[in-house]
């Protein structure tokens, strides 16, 4: 294995895509169940979770300026669609028995709690699961930037990204048959290759407090457990 470090304190990054199965668009409550049972396993070693949900399976900001909107304004968008799949993890977490709480960026108190540093660290020493949404509250940023922000806030060791796929190839596997994984890659090949990990603006924020970033595939079931418990593939970016 890789790493025999034991994580105490963990953050799961997941596309918004990754909830909307094979229906192109929203939510479907199976694959979101799916996901909430592999988080479920990783809750029951003990060890405390963040998670940032992204919004691209309802709304980016980046498509709703390219069709003239402003960009602020479709980025409020896209942020606000992170607390709809925030709030739709946290039922099927819910329903599991997991404690949770959806912890927006944006102050909507009747849907979620405000962001308010020592409470959610207090929510994870108690065992809950915090689901940051809304992003970091700020337009021109995305969910990966406001994982990695709220992974150094929680002193999270880790943050964890879930894809498609095992880790981060020197080209598209899905496109190249000769695609080649890393096992390992530090955070500036990563910016000097642009290999597909994370934004730049992301990545350098990871890299200046040594946050390492695992890329693996949350397609694979027990993946995530496998990883914490010292197995499977995936790539490190440190
Ligand atoms: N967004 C933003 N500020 C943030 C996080 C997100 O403006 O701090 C907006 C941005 O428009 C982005 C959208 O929310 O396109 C959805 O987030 P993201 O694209 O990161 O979702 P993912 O690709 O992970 O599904």
């Amino acid at each position: 294995s890789q790493t025999n470090k034991k994580y105490k304190r963990v953050m799961l990054k997941i596309s918004g895509e990754a909830l909307m199965g094979d229906q192109g668009f929203g939510l479907h409550p199976p694959t979101v169940e799916r996901i909430a049972r592999e988080v479920k396993t990783v809750h029951d070693m003990g060890v405390e979770i963040c998670m940032v949900i992204g919004g691209g399976n309802i709304f980016r900001g980046l498509q709703g300026s390219a069709q003239g909107m402003e960009r602020t304004t479709a980025d409020y968008m896209g942020m606000l669609a992170t607390v709809m799949n925030a709030l739709g993890m946290q039922a099927a977490m819910e329903d599991l028995g997991i404690h949770t709480r959806v912890i927006s960026a944006i102050t909507m108190n009747e849907v979620a709690e405000p962001y308010i540093r020592r409470r959610a660290v207090r929510h994870l020493e108690k065992a809950r699961v915090c689901i940051f949404a809304a992003g970091t509250g700020n337009p021109y940023f995305t969910t990966d930037t406001a994982a990695t922000l709220r992974a150094n806030e929680m002193a999270c060791e880790a943050i964890f990204k879930g894809t498609k796929v095992d880790g981060v190839y020197d080209k598209d596997p899905a496109k190249h048959a000769d695609a080649k994984r890393y096992d390992k890659v530090t955070y500036d090949e990563v910016l000097a290759q642009h290999l597909n990990v994370m934004d730049a603006s992301a990545i350098a924020l990871a890299r200046d407090n040594d946050l390492p970033i695992i890329v693996f595939s949350l397609d694979e079931p027990g993946g995530f457990k496998g990883i914490l418990a010292g197995e499977g593939t995936y790539t490190i970016v440190k």
